[in-house]
């Protein structure tokens, strides 16, 4: 199954995406697509509802309606930073012998055509497409990798947008260049983990302004997911709809021998096979 979120900001419906892109109502079953929800078993829920047809039985929303986020704001928004060896290089980051992990404030997170605006002073606004993972249930001391499937919801594309002064040259630790106002789209869909393979490796990728500027595919991940989840939880309890950004393949702007830093006016495209699209504009500072 796709879940969506569908309305305006902070009152989005739950809903199912059909076959034929219709978006099935199901606030009658859940409330949201939240930590309750997938921690009382709401997506197998919604399977066997699915299944059944009862889902195609209900009303329909609006198909031009926003997208939200397609998770309602994760507890925890945790990223591995430098987890594809070719964007440690671009970076002139060493490959990190244990997964490193840095937060970012799970308020940027924002639907996937939502505009971003440039933040207040930022001079090097970057991007990063990545493969998100949502928690269906709690992750606490797993006993091995191949534990960690389980535990997981869904995929989803993930945008882990940057400031790099702010991230590397203001002092202490990323957060700072990481957690601007909507320095988050995710979606357009949270896929459930048993239409995901991720054996195969899925393709990623990412244009400015229709320029292609990273491509890549999760195969080449250092620490794929199952070893970088059961790695977290080694140090910290996951939660039911915590969001994890799982790093970026090479061709941020950082990487590029003249920087060409996101503008406002800019367009960002990118997507991640079988997880959808993103589109996002950059507006000005407000
Ligand atoms: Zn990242």
């Amino acid at each position: 199954m796709k879940l969506i979120r569908v309305g305006i900001p902070g009152a989005e419906t739950p809903a199912v995406l059909g076959l034929a892109g219709e978006r099935f109502d199901v606030s009658s079953i859940t409330a949201d697509f939240d930590a309750s929800f997938f921690a009382r078993g709401g997506i197998a829920d919604l399977q066997t509802r699915w299944d059944s047809g009862e889902l195609r039985r209900l009303p329909t929303l609006d198909p031009h309606a926003r997208l939200g986020a397609p998770i309602s704001r994760p507890g925890h928004l945790l990223c591995a930073g430098l987890n594809y060896a070719d964007h440690a290089a671009e970076s002139n980051m060493a490959i990190p012998e244990e997964p490193l992990l840095f937060t970012k404030a799970p308020n940027t997170v924002v639907g996937p055509y939502d505009d971003v605006p440039i933040p207040r002073g930022a001079t090097k606004v970057d991007y990063e497409v990545e493969l998100g993972v949502v928690i269906g249930s709690t992750c606490r001391y797993l006993n091995s990798p191949d534990d960690v499937w389980s535990h997981i919801a869904g995929f989803v594309l993930s945008n882990d947008l940057s400031e790099r002064v702010f991230q590397l040259e203001r002092g202490g630790q990323w957060l700072k260049g990481k957690s601007c106002e909507a320095f988050n789209p995710l979606g357009p869909w949270l896929v459930t983990r048993d239409e995901v393979d991720l054996a195969g490796g899925l393709d990623l990728w990412l244009d400015v302004n229709g320029e292609r500027r990273q491509s890549g595919s999760t195969n080449s991940l250092i620490f794929p997911v199952d070893v970088l989840i059961h790695y977290i939880s080694q140090f910290l309890v996951l939660d039911p709809g915590d969001l994890i950004n799982t790093g970026t393949p090479p061709g941020v702007a950082m990487g590029m021998a003249e920087p060409a830093w996101v503008q406002q006016g800019d367009v960002l495209t990118l997507g991640i096979s079988g997880l959808g699209e993103q589109r996002t504009t950059f507006t000005p500072a407000t």
